[in-house]
C-alpha cells in the first residue's frame, strides 16, 4: 500500500520557484490546504481549474498510500469588491441585488458549486470549513498577531503593518513582489486614511451601519479581513507548519502573501512548506471577465447555453480536457479543442471496456508491462505530469486494441496486471469515468430524429399506413411523438 515509500514525488513549490521532491512533515499523514470559493455567483471555469489540479493531486497522494487530510474552504465573508480592502462585501451585493438574506446566497451557490464539483467528478475535500463558522478563531490570530506587534487599530479596525512585519521578515517572497514599488505603485484611496500605509490589509473591519455582516468584537462590532480566514482555519484543522496549500496564480498576491505574513506574525514561522499554484484558464485566448462577455460557467458548459460555445460539452469531457494539460501552464478553451478533448476521452474510455474482454494469448507480445508502470509513475513523479500519463495510456490503447483484433497478445498474469494499472490510473488517479448513458442519450436522440425525418418524407409521398406505423411503434416504446406544421417534437413519456 505505501507506494509513497519507492515513488520520489517531484512538486514545483512556488516559495522556492523549484521542483522539489516532496516529502511529508508526518508520513503517512498528508495535510493540505486549497482555498475554495467565494460563493456568490455560479462556478465558471476558472473555479474547474483548481479543482481540478488539487483533485488530481489528492487522489494521487491516496493512491500512493498516504492519509491526506484535504481542507477545502467556503469564503462566505469578508471577500470584498477590491482587493484594497474597499467596496462592498461580494456576498452582501449579491443579496442586496437579488433581496436575499446573504446566508440564503451563501447555501444556494455553495450547493451549485457542490453540483457542478460532483459532475466534474471532484472528490469532496475532508473538511469544508465556512469563514463565518470561524470568527472566533480568526479573533485569536488577530489578537497574536496584535500582541506580537505587527498589528495596530484605527478607528475600530485593526491593520496587518507590512513595514514593520517587512523590516523583521521578508514581504513579497511568495510572488517576488518588492515592498518599495508596491508603496510607490499604490494609489491613495479614499478611507485609507485609516491605514498607516497604504499596503496594510485588514484583518478586521468595523462594519458601517448598513453592514448586516458583522459580529462583536474587542474592536466593536464588524467582519474579517479576507485573508485571515485562511490562516485562521488551516491552523486550526492541519496545525501550525502543514505540508501543501495550494490555490490558483491569481490568488499568490495578495492572498497567499498575505496569508505568510499572517502565519509568520503569529507564530514567527512559515505555516506552509509546499506552496502550489494551478495556472489561468483563457477562452479563445483571452482573459475570462465579466466586460469581455466570455465568462462561461460549468453549467452553460454542461447544457451549451452560452454564445461562444458551439454545443454542450460534457463534465467528463471537460475534466479530461483540464488533465490533458500541465496544471503550469495556461489552458485554453475553444469550440475545437473541447471537442477533440471529447473524442480523445471517448477512445480511451472505449479501451477500458475492450480491456474487460480481452482474453489472455499464452504468449508474451509486445507490451512491456514494466516499462508501461514505470513511465506512469514517472509522469506523475515529475510535477503531476498528466499530459504525459495520457500520452501512455494511449501508447498503451494501441497495444490493447491490436490484442483484441487478435494482432499482438499477452500473458495472463501481464494482463492482470495491466487491467490493475490501467484502470487505477484512469479511473483512480485521473479520475474519469464513462460517460456511456450520456452517450448512449445522444445516439438515441439522432436515431428518432433519423426515424422521424424519414417518417415526414413517407408523408409527403402519401403512404399514411407506413408513416402511422412509426408514430406508434415509437410510442410504445414510450416516445410521444407530436405532428407541427413544419416537422416534429418528440419526447420520451417514461
Ligand atoms: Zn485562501
Amino acid at each position: 500500500m505505501s507506494k509513497y515509500k519507492e515513488n520520489k514525488l517531484y512538486i514545483f513549490n512556488t516559495l522556492n520557484r523549484k521542483k522539489e521532491v516532496f516529502q511529508a512533515m508526518n508520513p503517512p499523514h498528508v495535510g493540505m490546504y486549497v482555498c475554495g470559493p467565494t460563493v456568490y455567483g455560479d462556478p465558471h471555469l476558472g473555479h474547474a481549474r483548481p479543482a481540478v489540479t488539487f483533485d488530481l493531486l489528492f487522489r494521487y497522494l491516496k493512491h500512493l498510500g498516504y492519509k491526506v487530510r484535504y481542507v477545502r474552504n467556503i469564503t462566505d465573508v469578508g471577500h470584498l469588491e477590491s482587493d484594497a480592502d474597499e467596496g462592498e462585501d461580494k456576498i452582501l451585493k449579491k443579496a442586496r441585488l437579488e433581496q436575499l438574506e446573504p446566508m440564503e446566497v451563501v447555501q444556494q451557490y455553495t450547493n451549485s458549486y457542490h453540483d457542478s464539483m460532483a459532475r466534474l467528478n471532484v472528490l469532496p475535500p475532508s473538511i469544508e470549513p465556512r469563514a463565518s463558522g470561524h470568527i472566533i478563531e480568526q479573533q485569536v490570530m488577530a489578537e497574536e498577531i496584535l500582541e506580537n506587534g505587527y498589528a495596530y487599530e484605527s478607528n475600530g479596525s485593526l491593520y496587518f503593518d507590512v513595514i514593520k512585519y517587512h523590516k523583521d521578515y521578508n514581504y513579497g517572497r511568495l510572488s517576488g513582489r518588492v515592498l518599495e514599488d508596491l508603496i510607490s505603485n499604490a494609489r491613495e484611496l479614499e478611507g485609507q486614511e485609516e491605514k498607516r500605509n497604504s499596503v496594510d490589509f485588514a484583518l478586521w473591519k468595523k462594519a458601517a451601519p448598513a453592514h448586516i455582516m458583522r459580529w462583536p468584537s474587542k474592536w466593536g462590532e464588524g467582519f474579517p479581513g479576507w485573508h485571515l480566514e485562511c490562516s485562521a482555519m488551516s491552523s486550526k484543522y492541519l496545525g501550525k507548519r502543514f505540508d501543501i496549500h495550494g490555490g490558483g496564480m491569481d490568488l499568490l498576491f495578495p492572498h497567499h502573501e498575505c496569508e505568510i505574513a499572517q502565519s509568520v506574525a503569529a507564530t514567527g514561522k512559515d505555516a506552509v512548506r509546499y506552496w502550489m499554484h494551478n495556472n489561468m484558464v483563457t477562452i479563445n485566448g483571452q482573459k475570462m471577465g465579466k466586460s469581455l462577455g466570455n465568462f462561461v460557467t460549468l453549467k452553460e458548459l454542461f447544457t451549451g447555453s452560452h454564445k461562444l460555445l458551439e454545443k454542450s460539452y460534457s463534465p467528463m469531457t471537460i475534466r479530461f480536457f483540464m488533465l490533458q494539460a500541465h496544471y503550469g501552464s495556461t489552458l485554453d478553451f475553444s469550440n475545437e479543442a473541447l471537442a477533440a478533448a471529447g473524442k480523445g476521452l471517448v477512445r480511451l474510455m472505449s479501451t477500458l471496456k475492450v480491456l474487460d474482454r480481452l482474453e489472455p494469448g499464452g504468449a508474451p507480445g509486445s507490451l512491456d508491462i514494466g516499462e508501461f508502470e514505470k513511465k506512469a509513475y514517472g509522469a506523475m513523479n515529475d510535477d503531476l505530469g498528466s499530459p504525459q500519463l495520457i500520452a501512455h495510456l494511449f501508447d498503451t490503447s494501441r497495444f490493447i486494441n491490436s490484442a483484441f483484433a487478435g494482432n499482438d497478445s499477452i500473458t495472463a498474469g501481464d494482463l492482470e496486471r495491466l487491467r490493475h494499472l490501467f484502470g487505477s490510473f484512469v479511473s483512480d488517479v485521473l479520475g474519469l469515468t464513462g460517460e456511456e448513458d450520456r452517450e448512449i442519450g445522444g445516439l438515441v436522440s439522432k436515431l428518432v430524429d433519423l426515424l422521424l425525418n424519414i417518417r415526414l418524407e413517407v408523408k409527403k409521398k402519401k403512404d399514411f399506413e407506413l408513416s402511422d406505423r412509426i408514430r406508434d411503434e415509437l410510442a410504445s416504446f414510450g416516445i410521444e411523438v407530436r405532428d407541427k406544421k413544419d416537422g416534429f417534437e418528440w419526447e420520451i413519456k417514461g
